[in-house]
């Protein structure tokens, strides 16, 4: 292992920063003594929120996890629903339904921006099929045009965005986390914005807000009594405490206030890496993925596909060896066992589990140096010609 701070110190796959305010705003917080949910930290935050998305309102939860959990909460789910996830993706986005009691349809995602494929959806649906949830990969916009031509036969079916990728991306210059009934952001550690753990429900239909605040509120009619709407305060309905404490409200303050700093560094690093690597991916057999011209990235990584898994695997060994923290994801939800567990029926995705077994994250931060870059690139590029020498 190379000295720390000699020029080969080990590049982490993920490293959180302090961008603003959030030391100064936490202690504040904390002294204060609000520090539980819906104080005044979560308010400016959420609206920063809501200016960027358009939302309705937007509940600040516990995390990504929590807030697609009040979205199966609100979809009053019954015995012999279903719900349509990708295969490709972070295993809450399915769990989350099926712990309220859906079964679950499992879709193949396209090859353009790894979001849900349209014409597998198209096969998937019918009348058990109460909401489609979509995922905006690496932060770029999935098909949202085909998926809403095939959603045009079935009004009911509720379309839920797990955005917690795409956070400041766009498609067709709407903001991604506006485009479904709900939307949910994640700001974990290793997301674009952060507070160690913590998340959004975006309500993006007017009529879903006065009983999503109930629920996010343990069930109880808190918030109409708080705007002295009612009289007194008692329990209404299903619910359970989704609730950020302010004090982590107060770091995501701290960060949301320069969030499109944030997205710009970001944006530079993705930058150095297509340049270092693009011209390079023909000959040696390796892509990288560019939005399609409708979309802007929210930039929340920087991923290459291998040509088969085995060269996947050297390469991401070697780089490891080089104490660079490449990783790979997602092992494919519909041949996971708890996939299997919750499926309604079995569902084929070929492209998840072919592009499961290419697929290669390099380190991806705000504060990645163009030195850093170059050093991961020049790395990458001598492993993926050696693992291809080794396999030709
Ligand atoms: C990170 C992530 C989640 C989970 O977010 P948490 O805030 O950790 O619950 C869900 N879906 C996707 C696509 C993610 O990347």
């Amino acid at each position: 292992m190379a000295e720390p701070g000699s020029t080969d110190a080990p590049i982490r796959f993920n490293r959180p920063a302090l961008v603003g305010r959030e030391l100064e705003y936490i202690r504040d917080s904390i002294e204060s003594g609000r520090t539980s949910a819906g104080g005044p930290y979560s308010a400016k935050a959420a609206d920063i929120i809501m200016e960027h998305t358009g939302a309705e309102d937007v509940l600040l939860t516990t995390s990504c996890t929590s807030a697609l959990e009040l979205s199966a909460l609100m979809l009053d789910l019954e015995p012999g629903d279903t719900v349509v996830v990708p295969s490709f993706t972070f295993t809450t986005t399915a769990l989350a339904f099926a712990r309220q009691g859906a079964r679950l349809l499992f879709c193949d995602i396209e090859e353009r921006t790894l979001g849900l494929d349209p014409q597998h959806l198209a096969t998937l649906l019918d009348e058990s099929v109460r909401a489609v949830v979509v995922v905006h990969y690496a932060g770029v916009g999935c098909d949202i045009e085909g998926v809403r031509t095939v959603l045009a036969g079935w009004p009911d079916i509720a379309l839920i965005e797990d955005n917690a990728h795409g956070f400041l991306g766009t498609w067709r210059d709407e903001p991604l986390g506006s485009l479904g009934r709900f939307a949910t952001q994640s700001f974990h550690e290793t997301k674009n914005i952060v507070c160690g753990e913590g998340g959004a429900l975006l309500l993006n239909d007017a009529a879903d807000v006065d009983r999503a605040r109930v629920l996010y509120d343990k069930g109880t009619n808190r918030r109409a009594f708080m705007l002295g709407q009612v009289d007194k305060y008692s329990w209404m309905d299903t619910g359970s405490s989704f609730g950020l404490s302010d004090t982590l409200a107060a770091y995501l303050l701290g960060q949301l206030e320069r969030a499109t700093e944030i997205q710009a560094s970001r944006r530079d690093v993705h930058g150095w890496y297509d340049r270092r690597l693009s011209p390079h991916a023909d000959d040696l057999g390796f892509e990288v993925a560019h939005p399609p011209p409708d979309r802007r990235s929210a930039y929340h990584m920087f991923y290459v596909l291998l040509p088969d898994n085995a060269v996947r695997n050297r390469v991401l060994e070697t780089l490891q060896r080089a104490g660079i923290g490449a990783v790979f994801h997602y092992v494919p939800l519909h041949s996971s066992d708890g996939g299997r567990k919750f499926a309604a029926r079995p569902t084929k995705c070929p492209v998840t589990t072919d592009i499961s077994g290419r697929l290669l994250r390099l380190p991806f931060y705000n504060d990645l140096t163009e030195a850093e870059v170059d050093r991961v690139s020049d790395t990458f590029l001598t492993a993926v010609t050696q693992a291809m020498q080794e396999s030709a």
